[in-house]
């Protein structure tokens, strides 16, 4: 048992060197289906973790239901529906015996496990095919990086980034995180993702960074359900953009902001952030004041904090809290210049 891999650490050679050689086309690990005693091994892994697996068709999707369910109008309950594979992620289960069945049953299925509060996931699932990737980047610079945890190369080039589930409902839902944010999927609470060693129909392996892992995932960020529930929020997140009314500019205000700004640079190395956040209250509050205006101050103040040090996502988020709450302490600067 290696430990997880975290988000940014180099990416281990996936097959011994020694292996390679000798691999045939067919034998090669990168392209094999996996046996179904494989699956079984693995799935049992995950069932003993505490995941709810089950099986999907060698085409990526829930197996049919059987007769009875597909006619089951008379509404049965697909949570407490005994068929061995009906229901999709329904019939997810930790019972080694049932998925030993279903393996046996379906060994050229693709093995998943259920999202959500039932396994305790929450996995971020980024898809290239939507410029997922990218939308990640734009996630992470309005809410900063996402915590490392433990990860998985999808069939497709996509990334699965897995998180406790916090307890509360967390909606499965595609484009989570709104249409800016396409290609970032959310699987929860009503969803599944197709897990390691399944390989698509076109030969793409799912694949943990990092190996088997036995550790407790970081909880889902606290500050990401929040743009799931109300999307209007993280557009503003995202386009932190606001023109202010300057109402009465004055030479003083100006002043003010060249002084916060040369103080935000000349601040000692581990001061920066306080000073930072200091100088983006005080000037906030001419904002609030209608002195200043809002888009100038919050780009001199990102200038002359990069200046110094980077970290960009941390610099945005000190700034606009800042501002924030000086803004909603307005306080007009009325300090007369000394003769
Ligand atoms: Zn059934
Ligand atoms: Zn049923």
């Amino acid at each position: 048992m290696s430990p997880p891999m975290q988000r940014g650490a180099p990416r281990q050679a996936p097959l011994d060197e020694t292996s390679c050689d000798q691999a045939t086309d067919s034998e090669h690990e990168g392209t094999a289906r996996p046996t179904a005693r494989q699956l079984l091994e693995q799935a049992l892994l995950y069932a003993a973790y505490g995941w709810f697996v089950f099986v999907l068709s060698a085409d990526k999707v829930p197996l049919r239901n059987c007769p009875r369910c597909r006619a089951g109008a008379e509404r049965h309950d697909p949570e407490t529906c005994t068929c061995l594979t009906c229901h999709g992620f329904y019939a997810a289960t930790r019972d080694p015996v049932r998925i030993a069945e279903m393996i046996a049953r379906h060994p050229d299925g693709m093995l998943a496990v259920r999202t959500g509060a039932p396994s305790g996931l929450v996995v971020v699932d980024v898809d290239p095919r939507h410029s997922g990737h990218r939308s990640l980047g734009k996630l992470e610079q309005a809410v900063g990086l996402l915590p490392g945890t433990v990860q998985q190369l999808t069939g497709g080039g996509g990334l699965h980034m897995l998180y406790r589930h916090p307890g509360h409902h967390v909606k499965s839902r595609s484009n989570a995180f709104g249409s800016d944010i396409t290609g970032v999927d959310v699987k929860a609470d009503g969803g599944y993702i197709v897990v390691a060693p399944s390989v698509t129909r076109d030969g793409g392996r799912y694949e943990w960074l990092g190996g088997i892992w036995s550790h407790t995932l970081p909880l889902w960020p606290a500050i990401l359900t929040p743009l799931l529930d109300d999307r209007p929020q993280l557009r503003a997140v995202l386009n932190p953009r606001r023109r202010t009314d300057v109402r009465a500019s004055t030479a003083h205000a100006t002043a003010a902001l060249r002084g916060e700004v040369e103080r935000v640079t000349g601040s000692q190395p581990g001061q920066r952030n306080d000073e930072l956040n200091r100088a983006a209250y005080n000037l906030g509050q001419l904002v609030g004041a209608g002195q200043l205006d809002h888009d100038q101050v919050a780009d001199a103040l990102r200038d002359a904090a990069l200046s110094i040090g980077p970290d960009e996502p941390k610099i945005l988020r000190t700034i606009r809290s800042g501002m924030n709450a000086g803004m909603a302490n307005p306080r007009p600067h009325r300090e007369a210049r000394p003769a």
